[in-house]
C-alpha cells in the first residue's frame, strides 16, 4: 500500500471589465479580495486558486473533480464561496485516511501584483486545509503580456498538492 499520492490541479477564469467599478464580482484568490478593475466570469465566486488546489486534492484521489462534484448547474453554487469546495475535498481525503503533506501552487495574473497578498493567501489554505503554513507556498508570475493572460483577461492556476497517508 502507498504512502503517497500526487495531484495536480489547474483553473482558469476570464477576467472581464467591472462597469461600473464595483459591481460584478470581485477577483477573489484563496479567500483573498484583490482590488482590481477586473473580476472574474463564474458561477461561484471565481476564486481560482481555491478551484485549482480544490482539483489537485481530488486528482490525488482519482476522484471526480470539482466541475463534476460541484456543478455550475445548480443554484446552490451560485456566488459560492469556494471555501466550501475545498473543506470538502480536504474532508473526503481525510474520511479515505490522507492529508496534504504540501502544497504548491503557481497563479498566473498580469495585475494586480500578487506578492503584497501571497502570505495571506498561504495562511488562508493552511487554515482550511489544517496544515502549518510552512506546507503551502503561492507563487505569482506574469504571462509576460503575451496572449490573453498576459492582456489581463484570465487568471490562471496551476497546483500540485502530495497527499500523505495517515
Ligand atoms: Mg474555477
Amino acid at each position: 500500500m502507498s504512502h503517497f499520492r500526487i495531484g495536480h490541479g489547474y483553473d482558469l477564469h476570464r477576467l472581464e471589465p467591472q462597469a461600473p467599478v464595483g459591481q460584478g464580482r470581485p477577483l477573489i484568490l484563496a479567500g483573498v479580495r484583490l482590488a482590481h478593475d477586473r473580476g472574474p466570469i463564474a458561477h461561484s465566486d471565481g476564486d481560482a486558486l481555491y478551484h485549482a488546489v480544490t482539483d489537485a486534492i481530488l486528482g490525488a484521489l482519482a476522484l471526480p473533480d470539482i466541475g463534476q462534484l460541484f456543478p455550475d448547474t445548480d443554484p446552490r453554487h451560485e456566488s459560492q464561496d469556494s471555501e466550501v469546495f475545498l473543506r470538502a475535498a480536504a474532508d473526503r481525503a481525510a474520511a479515505l485516511g490522507w492529508h496534504v503533506e504540501n502544497l504548491d501552487a503557481t497563479v498566473i495574473l498580469e495585475r494586480p501584483k500578487l506578492s503584497p497578498h501571497k502570505d495571506a493567501m498561504r495562511a488562508n489554505l493552511a487554515r482550511v486545509l489544517a496544515i502549518s503554513d510552512d506546507r503551502v507556498n503561492v507563487k505569482g508570475k506574469t504571462h509576460e503580456r503575451v496572449d490573453a493572460v498576459g492582456e489581463g483577461r484570465a487568471v490562471e492556476v496551476h497546483a500540485v498538492v502530495l497527499l500523505r497517508r495517515g
